[in-house]
């Protein structure tokens, strides 16, 4: 290790250590990160969001060691381009990478990866592949990248949580006594819905339709395509589905912080569960899908992180809080510096009065002029104003009666889209199988 990462690294337990007030002399552990996403989850369907049906115990359990994000806005609402911003805190109007395009993230812009490499970490990534596959640059900054497609032994949109875990134990038995930044990611609650039997039932006792228990690609393009009518019930049906493989992917949680428990390095590491977007339902017409519309069922994602010895342990932050502001807050934490690239700021965990912009921009891969922006009260998207507050579903258009906000809004969104100088698109190297995943995600036809 080069001197300067050692120094840094020892500075930096030594501030971890000094953080974890009551656990503080069990806090000797090197720092660690471990981010985990779980694609396709919206909050509003986790206990600790409020949700009545029994689909998060984990982690529920782990929200009540950690600070809990109410509001939080992913940039994009498909997997490649919100997981690109997550990790170089730029809108996805800037950082390139685009299924659409089939572009990888622009040469010269730094990851979080890269970044706490650089700082002394190791790095190392288990995901589900697909939109994350490598050619489209997110591998940058992991020193270990493993995809679960990039093996047999398992079929796209249908790897666990509980098998990146498996993935990524060997890895971190390595590490135990450095500091790491582990990225985990699963296609668990990405469509298709397949759960277990078992599971389905506890969330639906009953159901004497006539849909499957899986719920297939195949059959949510047909519903959304108006090609095949719901009847009563098949909605609710759907919805189960989705919320048994939370349940799944929650059991999945458990055995990772299990895991961290056992080699000793919970207590001492910051802990992110997040995702990537959400998941409409029905609310503006699409069922089980996601990736062309910025409502807030497809755009919010729920935010519980845990810092070293649970301090703030059950708080909760009401502010708007962007998926960009992860970056430069874990960096913040660290006692690193982010780069200048970085657009997000550090989030104040503590509750202070929140420093950062309120302007939240997103966009739609593929679609270079959609793109809605975003404040606690207003959200301006194709033309229309939403009064958040009073109309949280966004169903009526209150621009007339409301120029004010209208106006700073749209002039808001043009000046952060506007505000950089976007260097051409670098093509993503792929081979037909890469094709063949996204394909069988439903994004590529
Ligand atoms: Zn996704």
């Amino acid at each position: 290790m080069a001197a300067s990462r050692l120094a840094f690294v020892l500075a930096t337990t030594a501030l971890l250590g000094a953080a974890c007030g009551r656990e503080g002399s069990k806090s000797q552990a090197p720092p660690a990160v471990i981010l985990v996403s779980i694609d396709s989850l919206r909050p509003d369907h986790l206990g600790s969001y409020g949700y009545p049906k029994p689909t998060s115990p984990r982690i529920d359990a782990f929200r009540r060691e950690s600070v809990l994000l109410r509001q939080v806005v992913a940039s994009a609402p498909s997997t490649l381009a919100s997981h690109a911003s997550m990790f170089t805190s730029l809108p996805i109007q800037h950082h390139g990478a685009s299924v659409a395009a089939q572009s990888a993230l622009r040469p010269g812009i730094v990851t979080l990866a890269e970044l706490l490499r650089r700082g002394g970490f190791e790095t190392a990534s288990f995901n589900g592949g697909g939109q994350l596959h490598r050619s489209f640059g997110l591998d940058r900054g992991f020193s270990v990248y493993q995809s679960a497609t990039d093996s047999s032994d398992a079929d796209i949109g249908e790897d666990t949580l509980s098998q990146q875990v498996e993935r990524a134990r060997p890895w971190l038995e390595s590490v135990r006594s450095r500091p790491f930044f582990l990225f985990l990611h699963t296609y668990e609650v990405h469509h298709p819905y397949t759960p277990s039997p078992e599971r389905l039932r506890a969330m639906e006792p009953s159901y004497s339709g006539t849909l499957p228990a899986a719920i297939s690609i195949r059959l949510l393009e047909k519903i959304n395509s108006g090609e095949h009518v719901l009847r009563p019930g098949d909605l609710e049906h759907i919805v189960a589905a989705y919320d048994a493989e939370i349940a799944s992917a929650d059991e999945g949680f458990g055995e990772l912080l299990a895991l961290l428990r056992r080699l000793g390095r919970y207590d001492s590491s910051i802990v992110v569960l997040t995702s990537d977007h959400g998941e409409a339902f029905g609310e503006h017409g699409e069922v089980g899908w996601h990736g062309d519309a910025l409502y807030d069922e497809q755009v919010r994602v729920p935010l519980i992180l845990k810092l070293p010895g649970a301090r703030l342990a059950g708080r909760a932050l009401e502010t708007q809080v962007r998926l960009i502001d992860l970056a430069p807050s874990l960096l913040s934490l660290l006692g690193l510096p982010a780069p200048e690239q970085f657009s997000g700021v550090p989030v104040d965990f503590a509750g202070g009065a929140p420093e950062h912009p309120p302007w939240c921009v997103s966009g739609i891969d593929g679609q270079p002029n959609s793109a809605a922006v975003r404040t606690e009260r207003w959200k301006w998207y194709e033309g229309r104003l939403y009064d958040l507050a009073h109309d949280p579903r966004e169903t009526r258009d209150v621009a007339k009666a409301n120029p004010e906000p209208q106006q700073a809004l749209e002039a808001r969104l043009l000046a952060i889209v506007g505000s950089r100088e976007i260097a051409p698109l670098t093509p993503a190297a792929q081979d037909g199988d890469v094709r063949d995943q996204l394909k069988a995600l439903g994004y590529v036809d």
